[in-house]
């Protein structure tokens, strides 16, 4: 990996962050004079831990990693934006990616003026890694690969994954939100020897709470402490910190959620392939399916009508005629097939 302090931009290297009331005084004290809240009203009166300190304890214990090698932010989405705006010079630098893949890299990408270049998976939805590596150059700063992939549901081989992060020089995020539902083992535990890798979990997809947003991105505490740098100061709000909290302490029951969705994926993966309008079933490692049929937009808008919607992605490289379904509870699974039976 090149030097850090050669790859962040140079403005947010140099700049001192804000320092807020709750960064400054840290410790025991029973009088807050410090940060202009209300005395009334605790404890939401109060700002949060502006570092969640609580919090990453726990994810530190639950994972197995430093709690200074954690970030934690309004969904993974934020951190998303912090990687791009910490390392990549806005009309100079560049992301690479792959195609499909997760529409935020790109959302995120143009926002901040970045240019993003999008190499094409193979016809396996894997990953072409020489074409990943001769589409990024000495101003490619961050490359964007999810594994296991939304939209196309697969994990990316594991030793093209290593083939990345052995060659190429900037920071390598690999987004991991349906790593829950993957036989394959996260990256995490190659933190250590990887100093470009970054990776993304999420408490949205196994865990239950997309609606608390809270996104985790694992690196090294140095790119951890950079994006510390530039988030907001109480960027992730009390009432989230203390749900996740609680939240993961249920352990057994995410557990037990995540089976009996895997359960359903299979079920599934048995029963679509028997409907008329059903061509072709992708191999899955996430919560979803993703489904070729024979006329998309169709069967897409008759589902709707029934009441049921699925995403349609059509229009997505590499996914002509393909729907995309997230796994439901059964009598949900159940509703979505006798539907596509009557169609
Ligand atoms: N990464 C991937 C691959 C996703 O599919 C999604 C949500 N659809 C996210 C990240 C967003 O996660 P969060 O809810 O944590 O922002």
């Amino acid at each position: 990996m090149k030097d850090l302090k050669d790859l962040v931009r140079r403005n947010v290297w140099n700049m001192k962050p804000y320092s807020s009331a709750r960064d400054e005084f840290q410790g025991n004290a029973s009088v807050f004079l410090d940060a202009n809240e209300n005395p009334y009203n605790g404890p939401y009166n109060r700002y949060p831990d502006p570092m969640q300190w609580e919090l990453k304890e726990k994810i530190a214990a639950l994972k197995g990693v430093k709690r200074e090698s954690i970030f934690l932010g309004n969904g993974s989405d934020e951190a998303i934006d912090l990687v791009i705006r910490a390392f990549c010079e806005p009309g100079a630098d560049n992301i690479v990616s792959i195609d499909p893949s997760y529409g935020m890299y790109e959302v995120a990408a143009n926002v901040n003026n970045v240019a993003f270049r999008k190499v094409r998976l193979d016809d396996r939805f894997d990953l072409d890694t020489d074409r990943l590596l001769e589409a990024a150059d000495d101003d490619t700063k961050v490359i964007f690969l999810c594994s296991p992939n939304n939209p196309t549901g697969n994990n990316l081989s594991r030793d093209r994954l290593y083939q990345v992060l052995d060659a190429f020089q900037g920071i390598v995020v690999i987004d991991e939100a349906y790593v829950d539902f993957s036989t394959e083992p996260s990256f995490l535990g190659e933190l250590e020897n990887f100093p470009n890798l970054m990776v993304l979990q999420t408490m949205s997809k196994a865990w239950g709470a997309a609606g608390i947003r809270l996104g985790m991105a694992f690196a090294s505490p140095e790119i951890i402490t950079v994006l510390n740098k530039i988030k907001y100061p109480y960027n992730v709000n009390l009432l989230t910190q203390e749900y996740a909290l609680s939240r993961l302490n249920e352990t057994r029951n995410k557990e037990m959620q995540v089976e009996t969705i895997i359960h359903e994926r299979e079920r599934l993966q048995e029963e679509l392939p028997k409907i008329n309008c059903v061509r072709k079933i992708y191999p899955t490692d996430a919560n979803f399916l993703l489904v070729e049929v024979t006329d998309a937009n169709a069967i897409y808008e008759k589902l709707v009508q029934r009441g049921i919607i699925v995403r349609n992605r059509t229009n997505v490289t590499l996914c002509n005629g393909c729907l995309r379904i997230t796994v439901g509870k059964p009598d949900e699974n159940k509703k979505l097939i006798m539907a596509l039976k009557e169609l």
